[in-house]
Formats: C-alpha cells, structure tokens, sequence
C-alpha cells in the first residue's frame, strides 16, 4: 500500500530517507499492524525520532520491532534499510547478550537504563567492530498505561574512545622512551608502552635490523605465546628462506605490509589480554626516520580483529613507529655526543698526565744543573775568571727561567686536573708581601725607576696560601717591571671592609682598551707590545687569575696606553669563605722560598744586571751529622757535596740502609728522598718517629712531588720538613739549620727540665706514650716508689 500526500498522517511527514521508507512501508504485513491503528504513543515516538538529528530508534511491542530514524543509519550501516520493521533481537542479534536485558528492564520494569561508551563489537559493515556507545532505554507507555515500547537516543562515542586511547599510546612511548640512553633500552621501552594498550596492540614485537636489512635481531616481544620457533632471535634476511614475517619484503618495499596468511602458518596468534579473539592479520611497519634509505627496525602488530586496517588505523601504527625512530635518533646522537666526550676527556687527561709528567721530568736535571752553577757562583774564594763567571751566570738565570716555565706549567696541569691543593694559614700578609716586594726594590732602582711599597696592618689574619699568594705577587711585579721603562712601580696592601686589596701599579706602556677583557685569558699575550722583551707564554696573568679565585679572591686590570697599569687583588679576610678542610692552623714551618729569586733573576736578565748572591755562613762548632738518604747516586752526591761545607755526612741508598746506620749510630738530623726501592722515605719516617729511641730524631722529606697535595702528605705523616725539588742550596741550607736548630733548643729546654725535676723536692715522674713508658722519675718519686736508680734508667 501507498499514501500519497493527502492521507499522510502528521506524525509520519517529513524525517527524510527514513520518514520516506516508514511511510512506504506495509506495515499491515508486521506486528505493529497499519499506521491508523497504531497507538497515541507510538505515534508520538515516531514524531519525535523523525525529527531529531540524534540518531534514535524507537522499539515497539513485544517483538521490539525497530522503526529509526535517518542519523541512525550509520550506526546499523549494511543492516539499513532491511533493519526497519525487524525484531530488535534480530537485527542486534550480535549484541543481544547486552542490549536484551536492558530491554527487558525497560519494557518489564517499567525502568530507564542509561549506558556511557560502552563497548558493542556490532557486525554492521560486514565485519565485527569496536564501538563504543552511550544511550538510555526508556520505556514509552502504551495507551493501556503499561511500557509498550522502548524509545532511545544513542550518541556514538567510538571515535573518541578510540582516538583517546592511541593519543595515550603516542604519550606514554614518548615519556618511556624521552630517558631512554641505548637503543636497547628504546625499544625495550617501546614494548612496555604497547602492553598498555592491548586493544589496538594483541601482541607486538620489534625486529631491529644489521648489515643493511640483511640480519634482523629480536629486540623484544610483548607475549611469551611468541615463541622462539614462531619469532627466532636472529633472522637472515639474505638467505633464501621463506621470509614468513615479511621483514625482507617490508625492506624491499619501503613501506608497511599485512600479512594475512600468518595463523595458516603459525595456527592462532596470541590474542592478547582484552580480546578473545585471536588476530588474523599483523602488520609489519618499517621504524625509519624520513628520508633514511634502509629503516632501523621493524615494528610487528598482530592487529585487532574488531578494526579495520584502514588508511587512517594505519596511519595511527606509523605515528607509533616514527615516534620509535625519533627516539633511536636520540639515542644515537647522544651515544655519538657520549664517545666523543668521553674521546675528548681522555685525551685531556693523557694530555695532562704528559704535562705533569714532562714537567717532573724537567725538574731533576735542572736541580742537578743549579746546584753546581750556584756552587760556582758563590765560590767565597772567586776562583773562577771573569769571563766564566759572566758565562756561568748567564746560564744560571736562564736555567732558573726554564725551571719558572716548567713551574708554570706544572701548575696549570694541576689546576685542569683538579689537583692543585690550597692550604690556608693566617699569614701577616702586609709584612709577607713586604719582604717579597723587598726582593725587587734593588732591580727597579738600578733601572733607574722610583719604587714604592706600602703594606699596612690589616685588621685581622688573611688565609692564604702562601706559594700561591707568592706567585700571585711576583708575577704581576715581573710584568710590572717587564713592561715600564721608566718612572715608578707601586706596590701596596690596605684593608678595605672585609677585604685586603693588592694594587700593583707602574706607569708603563699600559694597555690597549680593546685588549683589557682578555688580559687574563690563558695563552693571551698583546702582539706588538714594547717592553723589555718580546718574549712570554701569555700564561702568567691566568694562572694569577686561578690563583686568586683559589682565595675566593678577584683580580681585575686597569690601564691607559702609554700612561701605565694598575692590577687589584681583592681577597676576603678571614677564614669564613674558605673551606675548612683546606686550612692549617699554622703556616708551614718557614723555608726560604726559592720564587723571589727565580722572578728576579728573569728580570735582572732583562736588565743586564748580574746577581749578588751572599757568602754561605759557616756553621761553627762540632758539625752537625746528616744522614743523605736517595736512591739517585747523582742526587746524592749532589747534596753531600752541597752539605759538606757545614756538616758531617753520611749517605744511604735506601730507608733500610739508613735504618742500619741510624742504628749503629744516631744522626742530628735524616734528610731523605720519598720515592726508592727497598723501603721508601715515608716507611723510613714511621719507623724513625715510632721508635722511642729516634723519635725525637729531625727528619725533612725530599720529593718532586711538588705541590700541597705532596706537602700536605709530608707532614701529616710527621715529617719534620718537606722540600721539594728543585730547591737552591741555600733554601736546603736554611731549612736543615732550621730544624738542627729546633732540635738542639727542645733538648736543651728538656735537658733544663730535667735538672729542675731532679732536684725538687716533690716527687715527680713523665710518662711518655701510649705504653706509659717512664721518661724520668726523680729521687723522690722513686724513694716513694720504693725503687732505685738501677731498676729504672732514665733517659737523658
Ligand atoms: P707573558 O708576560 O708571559 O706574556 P702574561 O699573562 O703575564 O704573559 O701577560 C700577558 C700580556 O699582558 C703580556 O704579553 C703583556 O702584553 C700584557 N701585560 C701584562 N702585564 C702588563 C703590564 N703591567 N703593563 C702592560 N702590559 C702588560
């Protein structure tokens, strides 16, 4: 039966495709029986889905027979048009195990249901589909008053499930992957990514290729249903073997493929942990970086059997791969970023350790070439010619400047490798700057130049160090004096708030504007400048700079050209800036550096003046006796000879040597080299300061480990005195009278004690060490004791 236009009822006009096919329909021949006998409600429920754009269906009577409407369509999409008129159950006969009961509490309880995104595998193109989909049942009334029918509006929520949930995907292989440090560990945490989702990933794996595609490696698999016979670790891609993964056709074709022949193979793929059914096809995605030539790897999915491979589910699974070849290209750069860093610092340190090498290396002839030349030079009874002795000096201050470099040098190698230690002691820094300024007034007077220095009182100690404060001041005299011809040079010390300020002032050729902000930068020097001479490493000013900042110190330059230069070092008072671990309490016993004289040997060079060097003292009385303890037989001849002229020596190869002859009989003083076979220098000291019996025995270490590290060592084990090498005949001299001298004082000063003990009147007793070994007991302790003199021998 047709309706034309006159007798079409209002509720059925309009509604599009759906109001065209509902009006056409007989629907005498179903259970809902001719239009003009259908109830109010059904009606009204017609009315309202033929005019919504929700997609909506109503289902009416006992057989729920399924009127829709046009936006519904797509929702029962190959079922349309047949799906109007039939039973519910009949057309979702798919998802009746969800939609039937809801039904029936709509229709038998008279109760609405309402759903959000729930998942529906519909068979509606021809294949079973993920859906996702919120609606509500609701009972419509029939005329009777009791549910006749179901009306319901749906909105279709795949879409957004789905995209949602790759969108999670992409995120979290990024955030796994963003650590990743090894290709390993990227594809590792790739898998772990994909485990999360096993909706769109059932099962997943990576092949990561070698040899130009030519050998694939298993990097990992998300199912142990993968087995080793299905999935081998290691696949050649060359070999003619069937190529059952289709890595070497993905190779071949630069693009994913599908293999769809997979479970004839293999039998059922693993299904993963959502779905109950198990894949059919499984895609093979190339993981490659656009443009690349040969791809990394390759990502197999076995793919949901509830989606189809379209273009764009597709294009979801390179997304996957491309963010996978991203992080491969990461972790590549910074592997590559890694090996050349680590490159480069080895051959830092092999760079250094040359440099610390060579320069020690330097260190011993240059002592052993000093030494004589000094010899010569102060011979008292000027033996020497004229001419020789103009040579001799010569050689002298230039092999005191090659020493300054190797110095220099040695210091910079120790600063790169962290190895320059500082050791801060409270210094009278106004009258230690004194003397060392002192030491270049005689060279600037005689150039014919004023020569002022003004160190006042600071308010409080300075911590420094004393080496390096040495350095500090004597380069930038050295440079004062190297570039003023004339006028004066300044050098002063005030305190300023907390700080004391060194200014070193001289009116010479200055410096160019231009060159200011790089005057302290390593290697700098300025092309052309006139001085006194041409020569320099541009080395000086950078490590005064490290030196200073080693103070928590800075320094800074001002000059005009042609008018002359001021450098300032500001240091902070005190000890609070300083690291507690660095500080000694006292300055290291005094020496007489051997730097004053080797800055103002250069310098005199300069001027063509010759040194004064003073006539050694003579030592008066009994010599001394010192033991010579090296195992270098120049070395030691050496210092024999340097000693001779005031003492009684004897020599040792070795500490056990030295120990025999300690024992037989008993030196004034041990003098000996760290580094020798047998037993070395530090062994000899514990066992010379562990015996009661020598403890009090003066024993100065001599080493060229040069630096605090070295020193700090030398006393810590108990060393009286530490020089290190090169040092002058005179800086030895004055050390080794130094602690004979301390020596004899503390035996007088106990052998006064004693005599005072002996005869007072009290009993009195010194117990000494650990052992409480008795040192003295006087008469009176040992009427009281009960013992005589026999039984206890005192020391003396
Ligand atoms: P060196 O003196 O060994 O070249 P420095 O680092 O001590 O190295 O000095 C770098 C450069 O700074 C020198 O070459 C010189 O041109 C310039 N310079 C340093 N001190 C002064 C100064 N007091 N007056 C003028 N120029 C100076």
């Amino acid at each position: 039966m047709t309706t034309n236009e006159q007798t079409i009822p209002g509720f059925l006009t309009g509604g599009g495709e759906l109001g065209e096919l509902i009006r056409g329909k007989d629907w005498s021949a179903t259970p809902l029986g001719p239009v003009d006998t259908w109830p109010q409600s059904l009606r009204t429920c017609v009315r309202i889905i033929l005019t919504s754009s929700q997609p909506m269906f109503v289902w009416w009577g006992p057989d729920l027979i399924n009127l829709y409407n046009d936006a519904y369509k797509a929702i029962v999409g190959g079922k349309h048009p047949d799906a109007l008129g039939q039973p519910a159950r009949q057309v979702w006969a798919e998802i009746w195990d969800e939609s039937g009961p809801r039904a029936e509490t709509a229709l038998r309880k008279n109760i609405g249901t309402y759903d959000e995104a729930l998942l529906l595998i519909m068979e509606r193109n021809g294949y079973p589909e993920e859906t996702y989909y919120t609606f509500s049942y609701s009972p419509v009334p029939g005329d009777d008053g009791q549910p006749q029918g179901i009306i319901c509006a749906n909105s279709d929520d795949t879409e957004r499930i789905t995209g949602d949930r790759q969108m999670r995907t992409l995120r979290e292989i990024s955030n796994r992957t963003m650590e990743a440090k090894t290709e390993a560990e990227t594809y590792e945490r790739t898998l772990a990514a994909l485990e999360q989702n096993p909706q769109d990933f059932p099962f997943a794996a990576i092949y990561r290729f070698e040899n130009e595609c030519t050998v694939a490696h298993l990097a990992g698999k998300t199912s142990t249903e993968l087995t080793a016979g299905m999935m081998p670790t290691q696949l050649r891609l060359s070999e003619q073997l069937p190529d059952v993964w289709g890595l070497a056709d993905m190779c071949r074709e630069h693009t994913h493929i599908i293999k769809t022949d997979l479970p004839a193979v293999f039998g059922p793929l693993p299904a993963g942990s959502f779905w109950k059914r198990s894949p059919d096809k499984v895609l093979i995605m190339p993981v490659q970086q656009a443009g690349q030539k040969l791809p990394f790897a390759a990502l197999v999915v076995g793919l949901s059997p509830f989606r189809q491979a379209d273009e764009r589910y597709i294009g979801f699974f390179k997304l996957v791969a491309d963010q996978v070849a991203s992080s491969l290209v990461n972790v590549r750069t910074f592997e590559e970023e890694r090996k050349r860093t680590e490159a480069l610092l080895e051959l830092d340190r092999a760079k250094t350790t040359f440099f610390s090498n060579i320069s020690h290396e330097f260190r011993t002839p240059l002592t052993l070439m000093l030494g004589p030349l000094e010899e010569l030079l102060n011979d008292p009874q000027q033996l020497l010619p004229e001419q020789h002795r103009a040579n001799i000096a010569s050689t002298h201050r230039n092999a005191l400047r090659l020493l300054r470099l190797v110095n220099t040098l040695l210091d910079f190698s120790r600063i790169e490798s962290d190895r320059l230690q500082a050791v801060f002691a409270p210094v009278d820094l106004s009258q230690f700057t004194t003397d060392l300024a002192g030491s270049f007034r005689a060279a600037v007077e005689h150039a014919g130049m004023e020569y002022e220095v003004r160190c006042a009182p600071l308010p409080q100690a300075a911590y420094v160090d004393k080496q390096m404060w040495e350095k500090i001041v004597l380069n930038l005299l050295s440079n004062a004096f190297k570039y003023t011809l004339r006028g004066r040079i300044s050098v002063s010390l005030e305190a300023d708030g907390a700080q004391a300020v060194l200014k070193v002032a001289d009116t010479g050729i200055g410096i160019p504007e231009a060159e200011l902000p790089r005057m302290f930068e390593r290697f700098h020097r300025i092309q052309n400048a006139n001085g006194r001479t041409h020569e320099g490493t541009g080395i000086g000013l950078s490590l005064v700079k490290e030196l200073v900042s080693f103070h928590q110190g800075v320094i800074d330059v001002n000059s005009k050209e042609g008018e002359g230069s001021v450098f300032t070092v500001r240091l902070p008072l005190g000890r609070a800036h300083l690291p507690d671990s660095h500080i000694a309490e006292t300055a290291a016993s005094d020496y007489e550096s051997i730097l004053p004289d080797m800055y103002l040997q250069e310098v005199l060079s300069l001027t063509g003046t010759e040194r004064a060097e003073p006539v050694e003292e003579k030592q008066q009385g009994t010599p001394a006796h010192i033991l010579v303890v090296d195992d270098n037989v120049d070395m030691r001849d050496y210092i024999s000879r340097l000693l001779q002229k005031g003492y009684r020596v004897t020599v040792a190869a070795n500490g056990e040597q030295a120990l025999e002859l300690i024992a037989k009989e008993t030196p004034d003083l041990v003098l000996s080299d760290i580094m020798m076979p047998v037993m070395d220098g530090i062994e000899l000291l514990h066992k010379i300061k562990g015996n009661p019996a020598t403890a009090a025995l003066p024993v100065i270490l001599l080493s060229a480990r040069a630096g605090e590290e070295a020193r700090i060592e030398g006393y810590d084990i108990g060393a009286d005195d530490y020089v290190v090498k090169p040092f002058s005949a005179r800086e030895l001299q004055a050390r080794i009278k130094a602690q004979i001298k301390i020596a004899a004082t503390r035996r007088e000063t106990e052998q006064h004690l004693r005599n005072l003990f002996s005869h007072t009147p009290f009993p009195v007793a010194i117990f000494r060490g650990p052992e409480l070994y008795i040192e003295l007991a006087n008469d009176k302790m040992l009427d009281f004791w009960n013992r005589t003199h026999e039984k206890y021998v005192i020391k003396s």
